[in-house]
């Protein structure tokens, strides 16, 4: 809130290794010459549309035949015939009146839907005793969206509060709780998540870089120690946690086989390029964004698998087969960015607008890195200089095939000037449809 009464004001930012902490100390120009911010909002989402319409209900009745938003009268009433149905309101003659006394905006967080949020709970210490002497009682200390429970709150997370640390001792994902300790250690967590996605339907783009729906399915099969303040790592450990599903939007990024047998790499090199890579387009994605790190999600895949993007429309639904891709076929590596969002919340849509940009600083990101080995900055500590240089050399086939692509657009969209009977169109090879494996 610094500033806001335009004197002169102070901010001190205390840069640690991340990417973007160490972009913006590197070049402060990016933070402090631009206009702070572009908010992204989904107000479609129905994770916001609905306590919104809750809200509005509230504060006057909706007509039968009334529009909310960009919504059209139809589905305007589609939403509030559930909320009907759902006894939150009451579809009468004059029809939908909010139901209940209790103040709905009071139920909306700026953060996200609360709905199936879960509890943290500090559990007293075995040996602690409550300052009147009496035995002391486990207290609610926090609440955490139900999306990022799993990665914030499994067995044995460090929870970092307040600048107070505790350390789960017990997830309960039935009853949405998570019972902690109070404890002091000098390192703190991240979850391992292994993410898997599969397309269901491409809103736009044809060959090398879409967007559109995605199923996601996570799990979290462990998770690292990490010191604090150097980020070393310092050991690892199990758990086994449900999977959790979600419905939501994508930008992804493929290479065509062709592309990638001029590489000339082995297999084995193709995928730890693209893994380096991917990691680097997080960065620059979240930069790009202005957002965090942790709104968008990253998966890495090949597009011969079902789970990937083959089908297109034809894979829409859920349950598909999941055949082992053909070992003889050529790799096709992709990689997705995705909104960490139930139903999507625009990021994936704006980073597939800006795709040229994204891959251009991407590149130039690894390129300018003066580190010699891999550092937060780039593609991750310790990857080593090869990594380094081929996930730049993949990033240029990237922005080399998307500049194909534009190119084979634009000369489609030219075609008319020309006349219809001289110049044939031809399709591009972005619009060729993918080989059967
Ligand atoms: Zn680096």
């Amino acid at each position: 809130r610094a500033g806001r009464r335009l004197t002169p004001s102070l901010a001190v930012l205390v840069a640690c290794s991340e990417p973007l902490d160490q972009f913006v100390a590197g070049d402060p120009s990016y933070l402090l010459g631009r206009r702070p911010e572009h908010a992204r909002v989904e107000p479609d989402n129905p994770s916001i549309l609905v306590p919104h319409l809750k809200c509005a209900a509230y504060e006057l009745p909706f007509d039968e035949n009334e529009r909310y938003g960009e919504l059209a009268e139809d589905e305007t009433r589609e939403v509030l015939d559930a909320l009907a149905d759902a006894r939150l309101l009451h579809r009468g003659e004059r029809g939908y009146h909010h139901v209940s006394d209790a103040y709905p905006a009071a139920q909306v967080s700026l953060r996200g839907p609360v709905d199936e949020n879960f509890l943290v709970v500090e559990e007293p210490r075995a040996s602690g005793v409550g300052a009147a002497g009496a035995a002391p009682a486990p207290r609610i200390i926090a609440e955490v969206d139900y999306d990022d429970a799993p990665q914030d709150l499994h067995d044995h997370a460090i929870y970092q509060l307040e600048g107070r640390q505790y350390q789960v001792l017990r997830l309960d994902h039935d009853n949405h709780k998570a019972y902690v300790e109070a404890v002091e250690v000098d390192y703190y967590t991240t979850a391992l998540l292994q993410t898997r996605v599969r397309v269901l339907e491409r809103a736009s783009g044809t060959g090398c870089a879409s967007h559109g729906e995605v199923h996601v399915l996570d799990r979290v099969v462990g998770f690292k120690k990490i010191k604090l303040h150097t980020h070393e790592n310092i050991g690892y450990g199990d758990v086994s946690e449900p999977d959790r599903e979600m419905h939501t939007t994508a930008l992804w990024l493929t290479l065509e086989p062709r592309d990638v047998l001029a590489l000339g790499w082995t297999a084995a090199e193709v995928t730890g390029a693209t893994m380096a890579l991917s990691r680097a387009l997080h960065s620059a994605a979240a930069l790009l964004l202005m957002s965090e790190r942790r709104d968008l999600g990253r998966a890495m895949g090949d597009a011969r698998s079902s789970w990937f993007p083959v089908a297109g429309r034809g894979a829409k639904g859920l349950g598909g087969g999941d055949a082992p891709p053909d070992p003889r076929a050529p790799f096709s590596p992709t990689v997705f960015l995705f909104d960490r969002y139930r139903g999507g919340i625009g990021l994936a849509e704006r980073l597939f607008d800006e795709r040229h940009d994204l891959l251009a600083r991407t590149r130039a990101m690894l390129e300018r890195c003066e580190c010699d080995e891999g550092c937060p900055g780039c593609v991750g500590p310790g990857q080593g200089v090869l990594i380094k240089r081929r996930a730049a050399k993949l990033a240029e086939r990237f922005e080399q095939a998307l500049g194909r692509e534009l190119l084979a657009q634009r000369a489609l969209e030219a075609q008319p000037l020309f006349g219809d009977a001289r110049v044939q169109p031809h399709a591009s090879s972005a619009d060729a449809p993918r080989e059967a494996p």
